[in-house]
């Protein structure tokens, strides 16, 4: 059996009056001609009440009650001003709000060419919520997968990919720039001696030790177990020297605490300058050959990466 429009306009009705989503109809001089009770409850005011009023009273009473719409600015003749210069410049609108409730709704506004508005509203806190939280999750990713979890400096894949934007950039401008690979030593000593875990503690301040001996626009990361780089951007010889003696004795003059313990840890350090068009992966091998002779040559100590024919 089906109904006929007259009828099926009347069921209509009775499920509007009944349902959760919200329905006001608007005049076109923005006036209330009625609305249900679940678009009255959005503002907890009674269906009665509402009626009539225009589309700035409303607001101005949900403002100077705190129930309805959370506002977010200081004065509700600002809201208005901004809320009008957008209001009606569409046949059809969708918006989302913030209740003081807490609740979400989305809006939608859809004009009569008569210019009465139907103005719907469908309740998405739940929607809201899940989006919040996966929004929080993303964030909590992107950071583990860019961070070391030990020391909370930039993990290996972080550090490379910074330095790569950066090489670049030094290119274009022209300036020459540094990477230093930073090896702690004899740590397997360090770890037999105090065990696995001071291990770890001199690991977390030797990386806040380095981090405070750079500038805020250099480059840290660690790049594996007792390893550390540096890339000093818009760098030269003479400084890039100057800074990784700097860290080489604020490491060796300064005893680090791993729990009850203070002990000393001792880095060598491979330095590389950047030469014209070198890549990443040419000044990381050149950085370790030099790391390779700062072990040789006795450790804590820095040696610079020299061709034959310099
Ligand atoms: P060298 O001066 O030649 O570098 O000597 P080394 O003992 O530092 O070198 P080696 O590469 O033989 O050993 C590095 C040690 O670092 C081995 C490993 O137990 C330790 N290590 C690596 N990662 C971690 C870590 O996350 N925590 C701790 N506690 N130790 C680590
Ligand atoms: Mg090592
Ligand atoms: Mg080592």
């Amino acid at each position: 059996m089906s109904l006929s429009q007259h009828k099926f306009q009347q069921k209509l009705l009775e499920f509007i009056e009944v349902c959760n989503d919200g329905y006001a109809i608007l005049s076109a001089d923005d006036k209330m001609l009625g609305c249900n009770q679940a678009f009255a409850g959005i503002f907890y005011q009674d269906q009665r009440k509402i009626q009539g009023l225009s589309f700035e009273q409303l607001m101005r009473l949900s403002f100077s009650e705190g129930k309805g719409i959370r506002f977010e600015i200081e004065t509700i003749d600002e809201w208005l001003a901004q809320v009008q210069q957008k209001r009606r410049q569409n046949p059809f609108q969708l918006f989302e709000v913030n209740l003081t409730d807490d609740r979400w709704f989305l809006m939608s506004e859809q004009i009569l060419p008569t210019g009465e508005m139907l103005i719907q509203a469908k309740e998405i806190t739940k929607q809201k919520v899940l989006e919040h939280q996966l929004h929080s999750k993303v964030l909590t990713l992107s950071e583990l997968a860019l961070t070391d979890e030990l020391t909370k400096v930039a993990n290996r894949r972080c550090f490379v990919d910074s330095v790569e934007a950066e090489l670049a950039r030094c290119q274009r401008v022209d300036k020459p720039a540094a990477l230093l690979l930073l090896d702690l030593d004899f740590f397997k000593s360090v770890n037999d001696s105090y065990g696995h875990q001071a291990g770890d503690e001199v690991l977390k301040a030797t990386a806040n030790r380095i981090k405070k001996a750079l500038r805020e626009y250099d480059i840290f990361g660690r790049i594996g177990g007792e390893e550390f780089a540096v890339f000093l951007t818009e760098t030269d010889l003479a400084t890039a020297l100057h800074v990784a003696e700097r860290i080489r004795g604020m490491l060796a003059d300064f005893p680090v605490k791993a729990g009850r313990v203070e002990l000393c840890v001792t880095t060598s350090i491979g330095i590389a300058l950047t030469q014209g068009e070198s890549n990443f992966e040419e000044l990381y091998l050149q950085a370790d050959s030099a790391l390779y002779m700062a072990k040789r040559n006795g450790r804590n100590r820095a040696e610079l990466f020299r061709l034959l024919d310099e």
